[in-house]
């Protein structure tokens, strides 16, 4: 049971993935002061405007405090031995695929790590996937394909020690903003830095950019290949790091051969001078940080891209060393912690993958015969196999498909017509919970406790600081619980989320010796009461960069090249425009935190759609007017807000906002499932759409 605490309580933020220190102190009035903590590396007591309205989120209005079986209150006996039955009995008559998790990087790792071990440990099914599937799969699949591993090798110093800051498909400024200002802080201290911005919006980051490349939809990895290309003719590769470290790069370097600026300007819509400024620029600073997010993540073509950044880094040897490296920087709180329990469909455990020898080896951790010899199903798949009926009992964690996922009118009507839906959550009512069977009432930010980790391998405690309200429960006691009455008492007898992470510790060092990154093993004797934010590996001290001494986890211990052939520049037919999605500044999500503070919501109050001027005067759409946007796939009314920070042919909508908002807002519906071939993850910021003035 969680103890409200009247003391100043050190935890982490709840939303994007810069995991800032917060300290957060109950008032005798029942409010909570928050503040940033001045101690956490991440921010150093900074926060942002989402950070800073913390405390007026945590009213009890709008959650879920009781579990409900079909729409009435129940007993957690009653919820948890129907959820146990359901999924036993589905899996008894139609075998272990035919039931899945869908879970979130709003998860703690210890939550992750129970859901992770019921599914794959001993339901024996790999259908567990999340909604970091939607968020960060391609720098996953990116860091393996080049490193054996996925490993981001630098740390947020770094950003502030570059004399290059490339920002690739970043918003930085609204997204990860703590991030933002300690870079803007950097470059008002040493106004030499430079930061290149490489985004088809002209958003706020652009305000420290030196210069700001508008490339079209999905040009990315042409202008990187360009890059390489480049470097090789201006003879700025570094040919011993090449030929000591790494192997791939002659065939990477001949297919770049074909990229030359005139090519790389055709397909990126860029001025050829401001391609070459750029390239000039990259080439002559030795120490660069080219961060990358979701505008190259959320793509078809997302896994490549991220090949063709690191591939810049290889060829140069700017990796591993200080101010130098390519950073995914991830969107959501603890997207790495899912990440590290190897809560995606593509990953059994701790950074191992599906291949014999870690098959046997996490089934002697777990003591299970049953642990799941080959991939499940990823996000997309996953919900189109529930729509065509091969799942048939799905239990949704803290998240919001209905909203989220692409094609998110097919996930309703998948969830509607799926004979077993459990929803564990905060919120009462969300678009997803609105098909539950059964609701779970989940702890929340200030209730749970145990740990995430940050974009820079940061492990943080998330501590209570309010009682548990009604009979809500943490994610790992509602998992365990149910495992143990599926029959699985001796994986499930959790009583602490400690016990939990020190699981999760031991089995990162099992069987390791050095041969995977993730190890965790200098935590074997931690406090996790008083655990202070660390980067991982931890053998037996934290590591701040990875990769110092050019040795990678592949078998040969060497980086590979990987050849990148640029896809076809995205033209939008006549009439089409390409619809790019994403955040604003104040919400998160679907906003069922955010939208309780009136302050947040006060700097954008409702969805727009951003269009360029010149495109609003020749469909006829004047400023705030309603647009209509229709795909394929769905259509929805907004209101324009027209702006040349919108390149011509394009637009963008936020994500945020719900049927519980406004009506038919769900943005994603509208958005085809098309997915990176490489990661599953899907092509969120590309879909197509006709506008006109409603
Ligand atoms: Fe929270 Fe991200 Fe803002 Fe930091 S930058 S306070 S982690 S939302």
């Amino acid at each position: 049971t969680v103890i409200a605490s009247p003391a100043p309580v050190r935890t982490t933020c709840p939303y994007c993935g810069v995991g800032c220190g917060v300290i957060a102190t109950p008032q005798p009035d029942g409010t909570v002061a928050v503040a940033g903590d001045p101690d956490h590396p991440a921010n150093f007591g900074r926060l942002c405007s989402k950070g800073s309205a913390l405390g007026e989120t945590l009213s009890l209005d709008g959650r879920l405090l009781y579990p409900e079986i079909r729409g009435e209150r129940a007993s957690w006996d009653e919820a948890l031995a129907l959820v146990a039955s359901v999924f036993k009995n589905t899996i008894a008559e139609h075998g272990p695929e035919s039931v899945a998790i869908y879970g979130s990087g709003q998860l703690l790792t210890e939550d992750y790590y129970v859901a992770n071990k019921l599914m794959k440990g001993f339901i024996g099914s790999a259908n567990i996937d999340t909604n970091s599937r939607l968020c960060m799969a391609s720098s996953v699949a990116g860091h393996k394909r080049a490193f054996g591993s996925d490993t981001v090798p630098g740390n947020y110093e770094d950003l502030e020690d570059a004399d290059l800051v490339v920002l690739v498909g970043s918003n930085l400024s609204w997204c990860h903003p703590v991030i933002y200002q300690r870079i803007a802080a950097a470059k008002a201290e040493r106004p030499n830095m430079r930061v290149v911005l490489i985004d088809p919006r002209r958003t706020m980051t652009a305000d420290i950019a030196d210069l700001h490349l508008g490339v079209r939809a999905d040009g990315d990895a042409a202008l990187f290949v360009g890059l390489l290309n480049s470097l090789v003719e201006l003879g700025l590769t570094n040919p011993d790091y090449v030929a000591g470290h790494t192997t791939g790069f002659e065939a990477a370097r001949l297919v770049a051969a074909d990229w030359d600026i005139s090519r790389v300007a055709e397909a990126t819509g860029v001025a050829p001078g401001d391609i070459e400024a750029f390239y000039q620029l990259f080439a002559a600073t030795p120490k660069v940080v080219t961060v990358f997010s979701q505008g190259v993540n959320q793509s078809a073509s997302g896994t490549d891209k991220v090949n063709a950044i690191i591939n810049c880094h290889l060829a140069t040897g700017r990796i591993g060393r200080p101010g130098m490296g390519p950073f995914s920087i991830t969107g959501q709180p603890n997207a790495m912690g899912g990440r590290e329990v190897g809560g995606l469909a593509n990953m059994l455990a701790a950074h191992m993958d599906f291949d014999d020898t870690t098959i046997d080896r996490v089934s002697r951790f777990w003591g299970s015969k049953a642990v799941a010899t080959k991939p499940g199903l990823k996000a997309v798949d996953m919900f189109r196999a529930i729509a065509d009926g091969r799942i048939k009992a799905v239990w949704i964690m803290a998240t919001n498909p209905v909203d989220s996922l692409p094609e998110a009118d097919a996930a309703r009507e998948a969830l509607r017509n799926c004979p077993f839906v459990v929803v564990s959550d905060m919120a009462a009512k969300t678009d997803t919970m609105a098909h539950a069977h059964v609701k779970l009432p989940a702890a929340g930010w200030g209730e749970k406790d145990g740990t995430v980790t940050n974009s820079e391998r940061r492990i943080s405690r998330q501590r209570p600081f309010l009682p548990l309200p009604g009979e809500v429960r943490p994610d790992w006691w509602i998992i365990s619980q149910v495992a143990k009455r599926m029959g699985y008492s001796h994986g499930f007898a959790y009583f602490s989320p400690g016990q939990i992470f020190a699981e999760h510790v031991a089995l990162s060092a099992f069987e390791n010796e050095g041969s995977r990154d993730f190890d965790l093993s200098g935590l074997a004797s931690a406090d996790y009461a008083t655990m202070a934010p660390v980067q991982w590996p931890v053998r037996p001290a934290g590591t701040k960069r990875m990769f110092a001494d050019a040795r990678y986890f592949t078998p040969d211990g060497k980086a590979r090249f990987v050849t990148v052939q640029p896809p076809p520049p995205i033209v939008p037919a006549p009439g089409q425009f390409i619809l790019n999605t994403g955040r604003v500044r104040d919400h998160w999500h679907t906003m069922t935190r955010t939208g309780k503070a009136a302050r947040l919501s006060a700097h954008i109050a409702e969805p727009f759609v951003e269009i360029n001027p010149a495109d609003a005067e020749a469909l006829s759409i004047r400023r705030t007017s309603l647009v209509r946007l229709e795909s394929r796939h769905g259509s929805t009314l907004l209101r324009a807000l027209v702006t040349d920070r919108q390149q011509r042919g394009n637009v963008f909508v936020p994500m945020h906002w719900t049927d519980q908002f406004a009506s038919n807002a769900r943005i994603d519906a509208l958005v085809a499932g098309k997915v990176d071939p490489v990661s599953g993850q899907p092509a969120l910021k590309m879909a197509r759409v006709t506008l006109s003035p409603a």
